[in-house]
């Protein structure tokens, strides 16, 4: 199994790390050709403007589009951003998810805070059952699910932090500055290796 990190921007070395402690093969994704022979990629954290106008200067949003058509992708925070289909502004995104965005919605990077979510399906998958203690750092939330999307976590105000559309993962948090693995097996339960 091989997992590719899109590495135009962000924190894209923390969920190298974090792979790399789960025994996965990782590579990290700046031209279209390196989404060659990977099994399911992971886009960062940062600033979705940026990474969406790198995507484009670089010719990676259709074959980041093809690539997820059939394999699986998790966005983190930014990443959730460029997999939605709409943030009611105008930015590059990738558009695979049937999800609405709302960008910055907790207010500045001071008001980054932590939580913990209950995530049933997580916990199954990991056989595990603490809540999961999530960080939100200027974070998106989820506005709006719709089509095949599914709500997957929220804050305990019904605020939808996670989101799920077959192999397509969203999460407004992020995984990749904990210790905590569970939600990285979560996505790699969805892949298989080709
Ligand atoms: N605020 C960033 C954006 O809207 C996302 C922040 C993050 O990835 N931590 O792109």
């Amino acid at each position: 199994m091989k997992i590719g990190v899109l590495a135009l921007q962000g924190d894209f070395a923390e969920h190298i790390q974090v792979l790399k402690r789960l025994g996965v093969a990782t590579a990290e994704v700046r031209l279209p050709r390196h989404l060659d022979g990977l099994d399911g990629l992971i886009l960062p954290g940062g600033e979705s403007t940026t990474m969406g106008k790198l995507c484009v200067d670089f010719n990676l949003l259709a074959p980041l589009q093809q690539f997820g058509q059939n394999q699986p992708i998790w966005g983190t925070c930014a990443g959730a951003i460029l997999l939605s289909r709409d943030v009611r502004r105008s930015q590059p995104l990738l558009g695979l998810m049937d999800i609405r965005i709302a960008r910055n919605a907790f207010g500045r990077q001071v008001d980054s805070f932590e939580a913990d979510l209950d995530i049933e399906p997580l916990k199954r998958a990991t056989h595990t059952d603490a809540p999961y203690h999530a960080f939100f750092i200027r974070a998106p939330i989820i506005e709006m699910v719709a089509g095949n999307a599914r709500v997957l976590g929220s804050l305990p105000d019904g605020r939808i932090v996670a989101a799920q559309q077959g192999k397509l993962l969203a999460t407004s948090f992020h995984p990749e500055l904990t210790s905590d693995t569970r939600f990285h097996e979560y996505f790699l339960s969805f892949v298989h290796p080709s």
